[in-house]
């Protein structure tokens, strides 16, 4: 199997950054009937083993259908999250990145996690080592500590809070009204982005995610000028000059929502391309266009795909059930500690999604009695 390196921001302690390299497995292209193959065995399997298959969207299209024709999640990392903690199964299979398995094992430890590749990381991950990141934190004891999810068990250790792109900008702004001040790893885009939009008091850990950090405002600027009409659909971890672009910044479902509710008939997706899958399948009659990450200015190396979550194969499913490869553990003390945080952002959204319901039922009670 091939490697690729990619180059990735890696900081101190002291908030020194350099360059650091990191290896990506290119995995080996499938023949149809090999594909149709595995994917009947990965049923199979994950039939006679009572597994759930927890996938994110932005893997392989043939992972996303696997779970969704057996019974499991292709989701993003909040709904993985608690997917994995609420199914009844007792195996858990978690398509994705170490850090989404990890997560599962630290909401669920009487489960089994696997995961088809247990090298396939992220560059925010690595980027934000648990030492230097304790003593970084040490060294600001003043402040309320937010990680996001794209972090190591042992980072979430250290964290008062976890959040994901789907409710950052919530728990954000409560902490924010509450006059907290906050350090915020690893990702200096969502944490720029989201220091903008709540004017909150954030310290900044300087990491980025090698896909999202190539996409370029210039060339949206041209691609805009040739689809009018078209919406700019943006996550989060994209630079400013993306994110100011955007007619919709969000995390992957809200993306999907745009996209299925949106009355445009082109849209153009500054995400990792998995996504395209579910977007194609919900919203068929509508044109994606992907954002450019490549052009005038630069040329790309991810080229708006992970290399990590193309590390998780059909092969990988089958090998990971067939002989309990790639099973995630996370040291007991490390895990209960990680769990506060992590518990804290799904009991607020838990929360912050019953008063929305509340609200909505309200204004519609208020609604029919005004007819
Ligand atoms: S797309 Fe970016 S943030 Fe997501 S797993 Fe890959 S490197 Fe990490």
């Amino acid at each position: 199997m091939n490697q690729v390196m990619y180059d990735f921001a890696l900081q101190d302690a002291q908030g020194a950054t350099c360059t650091a390299h990191a290896w990506a497995k290119v995995p080996a292209p499938l023949t149809t009937r090999q594909r149709d193959e595995l994917k009947q065995r990965a049923a199979e399997l994950l039939k006679a083993r009572g597994a759930a298959l927890v996938a994110h969207y932005y893997v392989d299209g043939d992972l996303q259908d696997l779970a969704q024709a057996t019974g499991g999640i292709v989701s993003d990392s909040l709904e993985m999250a608690r997917f994995g903690r609420d199914h009844a199964a007792q195996t858990l299979v978690v398509a994705g990145v170490r850090f989404m398995g990890e997560t599962a094992k630290i909401l669920s430890p009487e489960k089994r996690v696997l995961m088809p590749d247990l090298d396939a990381t992220c560059s925010l991950d690595l980027g934000c080592p648990a030492d230097d990141f304790a003593a970084f934190c040490d060294a600001h004891p003043d402040r309320t500590v937010v990680v996001y999810a794209n972090t190591s068990a042992a980072v979430k250790a250290r964290a008062d809070w976890m959040v994901t792109s789907s409710c950052a900008l919530e728990i954000v702004s409560d902490l924010k009204a509450r006059g907290e001040k906050i350090l915020w790893a690893p990702d200096k885009h969502l944490g720029r982005y989201i220091q903008d939009q709540t004017g909150a008091d954030m310290l900044m850990w300087n990491g980025a995610c090698i896909v999202h950090d190539e996409f370029k405002g210039l060339e949206l600027e041209l691609l805009r000028a040739q689809h009018p009409d078209a919406m700019i659909l943006v996550h989060p971890e994209s630079p400013a000059a993306v994110v100011a672009q955007a007619d919709v910044v969000g995390s992957t479902s809200a993306l999907i929502k745009a996209v299925v509710e949106g009355q445009a008939r082109e849209y153009v997706v500054a995400t990792d391309k998995g996504i395209l899958h579910a977007m194609r399948q919900l919203a068929p009659g509508k044109v994606l266009i992907e954002a450019p990450t490549a052009g005038n200015s630069a040329t790309c190396k991810s080229c708006a795909h992970c290399p990590w979550m193309a590390m998780n194969g059909l092969q990988g499913i089958v090998e990971c059930l067939e002989h309990g490869h790639g099973e995630i553990q996370v040291a007991e003390p490390v895990r209960v500690q990680a769990l506060s945080c992590i518990t804290r952002m799904l009991d607020f959204t838990a929360a912050l999604k019953a008063r929305q319901a509340a609200q909505a039922a309200g204004s519609l009670v208020a609604g029919m009695g005004a007819a």
